[in-house]
């Protein structure tokens, strides 16, 4: 049995991680779970799948039902509860920054890690791809487009590759006028018209800083040049992302919009096995569009790759500050054009360390959220 911990177990991929996991109850065994707020949850996930701990984001004034397992609290309780169990494979669904030192404590345990979170990379791609390499630990990308460009890429050497296609739906904007953005409510925002997920990355989807992100952590998954990663849009969604070969070959992953279908091949890899999920029909598809982005409407994708470019600590103050820009969106306090303006100022500001250690990206992260908190009030 394939031991394994699944860290966000009650967000959007985390949940949809055990209803994978749950279709093959001869091959895994669930060890860790962990939440930040959703208790409820947590404790019919225990229920289920009888975990020997889990980590819960704090305690104060909850009482969990959990029966006799092993309960820890917060971040550095997350990072307690891997180094104390045996793992073989974690799932990381965690959302933002918060998942970066579980993601390094868990390349110190695991064979596998099955990274749906993208902004670990982002802020220390460098640090954990190094480490990755060192300890012998197979990273499979569960972001849908990373996971498509993993599978074309089928194990061939990067210097075989010419172009990264990193294709995006458009979010729920892509046909609104860019004199309508002020007014866009948190509500519209997170409406995203081809994949359900969590707020903040469905906000990130909206401005299209999910798209710039994806860019960065391209480059460090797959040790390209961030010149040669191109953002694609295509509102279909149909495929996923592709890859351009050093002979003009281009290869793409298709599929259904469904998260299932990463996750299980993050999980499973290096076998497929069978999903339950319908595949796409083609012939009431009809046509697949495709878009140059478009920059001046969506500047955070411009911000993203400026920031990749520079390199240094700017991925990670880049990542920060939008972080913070779209909790105060999401709680009402800035307009949606708001976003870019403050992570552009924030990231003028900023003075760079180059080849940053884990203590320079964690200070650069502190001193990108004082910043954009100073500048929104
Ligand atoms: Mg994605």
């Amino acid at each position: 049995m394939e031991k394994i911990a699944v860290l966000g177990s009650t967000g959007s991929i985390g949940a949809s991680g055990l209803r994978v996991i749950s279709r093959f109850p001869d091959r895994f065994k669930v060890c860790g779970l962990s939440t930040n707020t959703n208790i409820e949850l947590l404790e019919n996930q225990v229920k289920k799948f009888r975990p020997q701990a889990v980590c819960i984001g704090s305690l104060i004034g909850a009482k969990p039902k959990l029966g006799n397992i092993k309960v820890y609290e917060g971040a550095d309780g997350l990072c307690r509860m891997l180094k104390d169990l045996k793992i073989d494979t974690a799932l990381v669904g965690i959302a933002g920054s918060s998942a970066l030192l579980p993601v390094l404590t868990a390349l110190d345990k695991v064979k596998k890690i099955a990274l749906a979170n993208k902004e670990a990379l982002v802020m220390a791609g460098g640090i954990i791809m190094d480490k990755a390499a060192k300890n012998r630990v197979t990273i499979v990308p569960v972001d849908s487009e990373h996971s498509a460009i993993f599978q074309c890429i089928g194990g061939r050497e990067s210097q075989e590759l010419k172009k990264i296609f990193l294709t995006g739906s458009g979010g729920p904007f892509l046909n609104v006028k860019k004199s309508g953005f002020k007014n866009i409510t948190p509500e519209q925002a997170v409406n995203h018209p081809k994949w359900k997920m969590g707020k903040k990355i469905s906000v990130d989807s909206a401005t299209m800083m999910n798209k710039g992100l994806e860019v960065i952590e391209a480059r460090w998954l797959f040790n390209m040049d961030i010149n040669n990663i191109h953002i694609l849009i295509h509102p279909e969604a149909v495929i996923h992302s592709m890859v351009e070969f050093r002979d003009g070959a281009i290869l793409a992953q298709l599929g259904a919009c469904d998260m299932r279908i990463p996750i299980q091949y993050g999980l499973t890899y290096p076998e497929r096995l069978d999903s339950g999920i319908k595949s796409p029909s083609f012939s009431s598809i009809k046509n697949l569009s495709f878009y140059e982005p478009d920059f001046e409407k969506f500047p955070c994708m411009g911000l993203a790759y400026e920031a990749g470019r520079k390199a240094g600590t700017y991925p990670c103050v880049l990542n920060a500050s939008n972080e913070t820009a779209v909790k105060y969106f999401i709680e009402g306090g800035i307009k949606f054009t708001d976003i870019p303006k403050v992570i552009e100022k924030v990231m003028g500001m900023h003075k760079d360390t180059k080849s940053p250690g884990l203590g320079d990206i964690l200070e650069a992260d502190k001193w990108a959220r004082i910043k954009t908190q100073e500048i929104l009030g």
